[in-house]
């Protein structure tokens, strides 16, 4: 699906970004990380769990694997072991092995300066690349993850909980030079503001700056646990 300019759809991505980027300014990874190895690591362990989660496990794997080359020659039993509470963690210690090996022969043990270089490591969508490639190579990045997907369908910004959909979205309708903070806003704000379930529009005294612009308030006050 190709996505077409709209000048509302601009607009509302404006108004978005102006109102959250001031509260939110922070554009930096939630996950713990010291370099771009440990950042790359860490985002390709954060998949389908949570930042709080990661950052339980890397001070232990960084600390026996810290860099590339130490950890493609790691036994994957042993680092599926240590990141066990990640979940997924037989894949993701087999991804994150890999991707060093990769790191190794391809890249001389460091992260790769392209989109299409990132892409082509194990486990690496995205959402990753354009995380490390705006954390690592001062880049414009649109990270769509959970939190950044579910609002923008929310506000109507997005026609479909699609994150390539989303992504091209945001694309096409806000200046390059803005997607970064944008990203990292938008992302707060789904995590702490506008969560999966009830978010701050289904109770009492909600500051969700907002509100007057979201086409879901009233969907999710009727439907505080399950609000789409
Ligand atoms: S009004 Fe509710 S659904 Fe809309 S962005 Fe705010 S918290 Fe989310």
């Amino acid at each position: 699906m190709s996505v077409a300019p709209n000048p509302a759809i601009a607009a509302r991505c404006v108004e978005v970004y102006n109102r959250l980027v001031p509260r939110w300014p922070d554009q930096r990874p939630l996950v713990h990380h010291r370099n771009c190895f440990e950042l790359l690591i860490a985002v390709i362990l954060s998949a389908q769990t949570t930042d709080e989660q990661v950052n339980a496990v890397t001070p232990v794997l960084f600390a026996r694997y810290p860099d590339a080359w130490s950890l493609a020659g790691a036994d994957i039993e042993d680092v599926a072991s240590i990141i066990h509470p990640v979940g997924f963690f037989n894949a993701k210690a087999r991804h994150i092995v890999r991707t060093a090996q990769e790191l190794v022969t391809r890249f001389g043990g460091k992260v790769p300066d392209t989109m299409e270089d990132l892409l082509s490591l194990p486990g690496v969508g995205r959402k990753t690349a354009n995380l490390v490639h705006s954390a690592c190579h001062d880049a414009p990045g649109i990270i769509v993850d959970t939190h950044v997907l579910r609002v923008l369908y929310r506000l109507g910004i997005t026609p479909r909980r699609d994150p390539g959909i989303a992504e091209e979205t945001v694309r096409i309708h806000l200046d390059p030079a803005l997607h970064t903070a944008f990203s990292y806003a938008v992302n707060r704000h789904g995590k702490f503001v506008c969560m999966a379930r009830k978010p701050c529009c289904t109770q009492e005294h909600c500051e969700c700056p907002l509100l007057d612009l979201c086409p879901r308030r009233d969907v999710a006050r009727r439907h505080p646990e399950t609000p789409g």
